[in-house]
């Protein structure tokens, strides 16, 4: 679960607890402290989900949700409004510009990951799903099982990491790079070439007698699940 998460709190030790917390789970945590810059970051960045504090300095919570919420682009980013204790006021009006969900402060860890791990699966399906598909492939995540119709089919991890890639992003082309960025992370050294032999080896394991080629290679530009 590599879900990208950005919060917005002018608070720096609650982005610090909750940052650490979802690193530890895995997520991918940006943060800003200021509404402005952190609106302009959210619209560079994409994130799959907005951590939301009501008070903020330069621009609030509720005009960062309301931008987001009214423009075509963004609107699908899911927002959890972190509102202080008793201000149902607030909560209210949040919802009403569209934030998905609210926490009141002080929240409870465990809590805020429940409600983040709920919205995932309603906004962003691909990301926290356990079970994902396509065509006949079919991976679950959490025994990280895969299957190829009704046959179970074996996997290395890297392998593995590509198809879990593959699969939650079908029918785009990835380079070699963008493939070693995702799949194996910035930090390992390892040559291009590398991905051709790991691909090869996928191919091989997903293709059983009869079954229709997945991958496909596109000439100079990389791979996708097709
Ligand atoms: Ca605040």
């Amino acid at each position: 679960m590599n879900a990208k998460i950005f919060i917005v709190e002018d608070e720096k030790s609650i982005i610090t607890l909750i940052k650490y917390n979802l690193e530890k789970e895995g997520y991918k945590v940006s943060s800003s402290e200021n509404g402005e810059e952190a609106l302009k970051e959210i619209k560079e960045s994409a994130p799959d989900l907005v951590l939301l504090d009501w008070m903020l300095p330069n621009l609030s919570g509720i005009e960062i949700c309301k931008q987001l919420k009214k423009s075509a682009q963004y609107k699908s980013i899911p927002i959890i409004m972190l509102t202080a204790k008793g201000e149902e006021e607030d909560k209210v009006r949040g919802l009403n510009v569209g934030a998905d969900d609210y926490v009141t402060k002080p929240f409870s860890y465990p809590e805020l990951l429940a409600r983040i791990e709920a919205l995932l699966r309603r906004s962003k399906p691909s990301v926290a799903q356990d079970v994902i598909s396509f065509e006949d492939l079919k991976i679950d995540r959490i025994t990280r099982r895969v299957y190829r119709g009704k046959k179970e089919i074996s996997l290395g991890p890297t392998e593995y990491n590509l198809l879990d890639f593959f699969i939650k992003n079908p029918k785009r082309v990835y380079s070699r790079e963008q493939l070693l960025e995702n799949v194996w992370g910035n930090d390992i050294n390892v040559e291009s070439r590398t991905v051709d032999v790991h691909i090869r080896r996928l191919r091989q394991a997903i293709n059983i007698a009869g079954s229709k080629e997945l991958i496909r290679t596109v000439r100079s530009a990389g791979y996708s699940l097709d």
